[in-house]
């Protein structure tokens, strides 16, 4: 049998109250759109998308170890991404900040009692690829692992195709710089005209130490560049994660596991920063919950679940700090 491991070891409980927010920021009609000055240079507008076809998925899930099966299916604008527990009488819990539950490990949604955890890697796929909406079928109460990252995601999305609707994109635009803070763990957030990640990582491991890398987050090179990096996992933390109910699920076949000076897996790393590209696709992953794609430059100083959503709900309460526009310039 695989050994089981651990999942995400950067990743900080945090308190729930720290987290959930009543504001969301909703794509706004094109009548109360704010429009981009076009004498900033060429307004390049653009439409909010969805999948062309369905797609789906089976696995277990990293933590539950339950087998699960998704289904993706197209949606009209203004949905977001919204999952369907279809084993619960399909009832429906949107992807957004008030919703998340829980932030250790993994980025668990939570409705009147109904939990979807360990959203992450498809939320990332989602907006990595470009899809502004979808319904995600679901019927366990955790999306399944795969292969640790979101390199099966996007290749299913790409497979199914990304399909323009007739509704403008809206953009959550961030308009002056905001930043979270825990003990040595630091992510802002600044105006930018694009989604822009820098992000360091600091592990005392010989395969990792640190790992910095910058990225303005596009279709193309998300599937190439970000995508396929899993998730990974120290073996001397198992015993105790498993203790507290958590990776039950993990396995060779989809985490990193990394001794005290190497690492268990056989095959090789798929990039010499897989580490820190991972980071990067939990960043994507988390800051997904906006419900639109951000206009913005996060930094992320050793940042994990709890710190990204933190960001993303202490950035929508401050109604200074961002406006949603519809278009880049
Ligand atoms: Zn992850």
């Amino acid at each position: 049998m695989a050994r089981r491991l651990l999942f995400l070891p950067g990743s900080a409980p945090l308190a729930v109250a720290s987290v959930a927010t009543s504001i969301k920021p909703r794509p706004l009609p094109p009548a109360e759109l704010v429009h981009p000055p076009v004498s900033k240079g060429i307004t390049r507008l653009s439409k909010q998308t969805t999948i062309s076809a369905d797609f789906g998925a089976s696995g277990k899930g990293l933590h539950y170890n339950s087998p699960v099966t998704v289904k993706v299916k197209p949606a009209p604008a203004y949905t977001g991404y919204v999952f369907r527990r279809v084993d619960l009488n399909d009832f429906e819990v949107p992807a957004s900040p008030e919703h998340v539950a829980h932030v250790s490990y993994a980025t668990t949604l939570m409705k009147s009692g109904v939990m979807i955890a360990t959203v992450e890697h498809l939320l990332s796929a989602l907006m990595g690829c470009g899809v502004d909406n979808a319904i995600i079928e679901i019927d366990s109460v955790e999306a399944p692992i795969l292969d640790g990252s979101s390199g099966p995601w996007a290749e299913l999305i790409e497979r199914a195709g990304v399909v323009e609707l007739q509704a403008p994109r809206g953009y959550l635009s961030v308009l002056k710089r905001v930043e979270v803070r825990e003990k040595d763990r630091v992510m802002s957030i600044e105006p930018a005209d694009e989604f822009r990640v820098t992000c360091l990582i600091d592990f005392d491991h010989p395969m990792i130490g640190e790992q910095r890398r910058e990225i303005g987050i596009g279709r193309r090179n998300y599937s190439k560049e970000i995508a396929p990096a899993r998730t990974f996992g120290f073996v001397e933390e198992i015993e105790a994660l498993r203790q507290s109910g958590l990776a039950r699920g993990g396995s060779l076949e989809n985490a990193i596991a990394l001794t005290r000076d190497g690492m268990l897996n056989p095959e090789p790393l798929r990039f010499e920063d897989e580490f820190v590209r991972h980071k990067i696709l939990d960043i994507i992953g988390d800051l997904a919950l906006a419900g639109m794609p951000v206009l913005g430059h996060v930094r992320a100083l050793r940042s994990g679940h709890g710190l990204h959503t933190m960001l993303l709900s202490t950035l929508l309460r401050d109604r200074d700090a961002w406006e949603v526009t519809n278009g880049k310039y």
